[in-house]
C-alpha cells in the first residue's frame, strides 16, 4: 500500500520509491518492467520483506508484513520464493543440484518444530518433491540431480535455481531479471520453466522483473511500467503492449520489432 523508500542520509538522501501502490492476485504473473535505476529490484525486495519501506505497509494474504515477528512477516517468508540475476551466486558451488532444491524444505519442516533427528525422515519425503520440482523446469533428475553447479550451463543454473524457489509450492514467486545472465538460446527453456511451473502451481503469484518483452509477452498476464521510483504505466499485457501509453513502453516495443 503505497509504498515509499529512501536511500543514503543528509543531503544524500534521495527517494527511490514514491507512493508505490499495488496488488497482485493469487494466480498472476505480473511483469515488473523500467529503465535501469527505476526502483524495480528495491520494489522487490520489499515485497519479499527482505527489506523495509520508510512508509507504506506490504500486506501478503491479508496480513500486514510488520517486522520480523509479525505473522504476516512469517507468513511471506515461509511461502515466497525468489530467483535472481545470476544463477551461480544462488546456488552453493560445493552442494550437489539435489541437495541445493532440497534445502528450503529441510529448513523449513525443522522450523515448523521438526527435530533434527527427524531430518533423515524428511529427506524421503523431500526427495520426491525435489525430483518433481527439476521435471518441472526441464530438468531430468536421473541426469542432473547428482551435479554441481560447475556442471552447469547458465540455462541449466538458473532452472535449478527456479526449482529451489518453487520446490515447496509458495504462493509468491518473485525472479529480478532471470534471463539476463543467460544466452539467447536457453532464454526460451527459462520461459518454459516458469509456464511449467505456473501449470503446475495455478494459485502461485509470479512477479517477473524483465527488460526482456518475449518473457513478458510470454508470461504476463499483466505489466507495471515504472520510471524513476513511480509507477507511469500498468495494465493487462495485451493492452499495454497493443497500445502503450508511456515514452519508455513505446521506445521498447519499437526496439523489439
Ligand atoms: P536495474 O534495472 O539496473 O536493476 P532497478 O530498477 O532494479 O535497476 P534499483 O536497484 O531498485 O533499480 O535501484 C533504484 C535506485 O536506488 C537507484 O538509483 C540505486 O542507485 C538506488 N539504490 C539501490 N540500492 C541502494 C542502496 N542499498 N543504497 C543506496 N542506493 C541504492
Ligand atoms: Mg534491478
Amino acid at each position: 500500500h503505497a509504498i515509499a523508500k529512501w536511500f543514503g542520509k543528509g543531503a544524500n538522501r534521495t527517494q527511490v520509491l514514491h507512493d508505490v501502490d499495488f496488488h497482485i492476485r493469487a494466480g498472476e504473473c505480473l511483469a515488473i518492467i523500467g529503465e535501469s535505476g527505476s526502483g524495480k529490484s528495491t520494489l522487490t525486495r520489499i515485497l519479499l520483506g527482505l527489506e523495509r519501506a520508510d512508509s507504506g505497509t506490504v500486506q501478503f494474504m491479508g496480513m500486514p508484513v510488520e517486522g520480523r515477528k509479525s505473522a504476516g512477516y512469517r507468513a511471506l517468508r515461509q511461502s515466497s520464493g525468489l530467483v535472481l540475476q545470476h544463477p551461480f551466486a544462488s546456488l552453493d558451488p560445493t552442494w550437489t543440484v539435489e541437495r541445493s532444491v532440497a534445502e528450503p524444505l529441510m529448513i523449513r519442516k525443522i522450523v515448523a518444530g521438526g527435530s533434527l533427528r527427524g531430518v533423515e525422515r524428511i529427506k524421503d519425503t523431500a526427495t520426491a518433491s525435489v525430483h518433481k520440482a527439476l521435471q518441472s523446469v526441464g530438468l531430468d533428475p536421473r541426469i542432473f540431480a547428482t551435479r554441481y553447479p560447475d556442471q552447469l550451463s547458465g540455462g541449466q543454473a538458473q532452472r535449478v535455481a527456479i526449482a529451489r524457489a518453487i520446490v515447496d509450492e509458495p504462493q509468491l514467486i518473485v525472479a529480478d531479471e532471470p534471463m539476463s545472465a543467460i544466452d539467447v538460446a536457453a532464454r526460451i527453456q527459462i520461459i518454459d520453466a516458469f509456464a511449467a511451473m505456473r501449470q503446475s502451481q495455478p494459485d502461485a503469484a509470479l512477479v517477473v522483473v524483465s527488460h526482456d518483452l518475449g518473457v513478458v509477452q510470454h508470461l504476463a498476464d499483466r505489466i507495471m511500467v515504472m520510471q524513476n521510483g513511480r509507477v507511469v504505466e500498468e495494465g493487462a499485457s495485451d493492452q499495454v503492449l497493443m497500445s502503450p501509453q508511456c515514452e519508455y513502453t513505446k521506445t521498447l516495443i519499437a526496439a523489439a520489432s
